[in-house]
């Protein structure tokens, strides 16, 4: 590695060539080395330089994609890579769109005052009347709208406004935004003072609702951190 200054006078890392010294290539990019190899093939085909460089060619065409493990191109370059993501962000827009209307339908938004009953197979816990103070936006992908941990609203309380608690999605009956089995089962979500339509759409983040963002990258990355191959993508046609 080594640095280079960028035009705004900033040191910036590069890669630089242990075959020339030159940065920005590496010895496998250099035209140096490729001159080099087009002389030697001319004086001799046949030369361990000449083989070598060819080898290491040929080997690096062949390396499969880390993406979608065909060989001939990287995950940087990988075409199923780029129309994943195109497909995962319009996935998440058509979703989000979902939701704004869900909320808009259930007058859930900040400010909503809400009756919250945590079920237990072994018991539910006692309703709870809150004050939605928050929606954790980045929170709601159509990824982890089954996962609690992954909370949806932050509340408070009206018994103990001192203390924040979490709301997750409460169920949709209408199976749009999640299914009604699954996601909230353990969560029932009654609107007892709603918020008006203006106000939701209102404090829905510009960018929210293209379907873009970090959280969307992360969806491409496996539960070690790992980028993720594409059979792990579940959510895309293959
Ligand atoms: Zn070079
Ligand atoms: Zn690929």
């Amino acid at each position: 590695m080594a640095y280079r200054t960028d035009e705004n006078g900033k040191y910036v890392r590069t890669v630089q060539c242990s075959e020339c010294w030159e940065v920005g290539h590496n010895k496998s990019k250099c035209p140096r080395e490729k001159e080099r190899y087009e002389r030697a093939k001319l004086e001799d085909p046949d030369s361990w330089f000449v083989k070598n460089y060819e080898r290491k060619k040929a080997e690096r065409s062949k390396r499969a994609c880390g993406y979608c493990r065909e060989a001939g191109h990287t995950r940087r370059t990988c075409a199923y890579l780029k129309s994943d993501k195109v497909a995962t962000i319009a996935k998440n827009k058509q979703w989000r769109q979902n939701v704004v209307e869900f909320f808009n339908n259930l007058g859930l938004g900040i400010g909503a005052l809400v009756e919250v009953q945590r079920r237990r197979a072994w018991g539910d816990k006692p309703k709870q009347v809150v004050l939605i103070t928050g929606i954790n936006w980045a929170n709601l992908t159509f990824r982890n709208m089954h996962e609690r941990d992954r909370a949806a609203l932050r509340a408070r309380p009206m018994k103990d406004f001192s203390r924040e608690t979490a709301v997750g999605l409460p169920a949709d009956p209408a199976g749009v935004v999640n299914d009604a089995g699954s996601a909230s089962d353990g969560l029932h979500v009654k609107v007892l003072g709603r918020v008006s339509r203006e106000a939701i759409e209102a404090s829905v983040p510009a960018k929210w609702l293209t379907g873009e963002g970090p959280e969307v990258d992360e969806m491409f990355v496996d539960d070690y951190g790992k980028p993720a191959e594409r059979y792990q993508i579940t959510w895309v046609d293959q």
